[in-house]
């Protein structure tokens, strides 16, 4: 899955929003979290955040590795 990381934060550019086929980024209070379990890794998203806030989470730098478990666990809390 894609993973969106700490850059989005108080950001929120949104125009990831618009790439996603799927339509599974959706919008928390201070960032933007991709539904892990709707993605289909087809990286549209990923080029087009101002803020290059959005990794394949294998690719993810190592201080935001833990933003996999933060996106996921925004859906479990819905
Ligand atoms: Fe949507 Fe594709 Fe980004 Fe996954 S990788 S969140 S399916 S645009």
């Amino acid at each position: 899955t894609y993973v969106i990381a700490l850059p989005c934060v108080d950001v929120k550019d949104k125009a990831c929003l618009d790439e996603c086929p799927l339509d599974c980024i959706y919008e928390g209070e201070r960032m933007l979290y991709i539904q892990p379990d709707e993605c289909i890794d087809c990286g549209a998203c990923e080029p087009v955040c101002p803020v290059e806030a959005i990794y394949f989470e294998d690719d993810t730098p190592p201080e935001w590795q833990h933003f996999t478990a933060v996106n996921a666990e925004f859906f479990d809390e819905l």
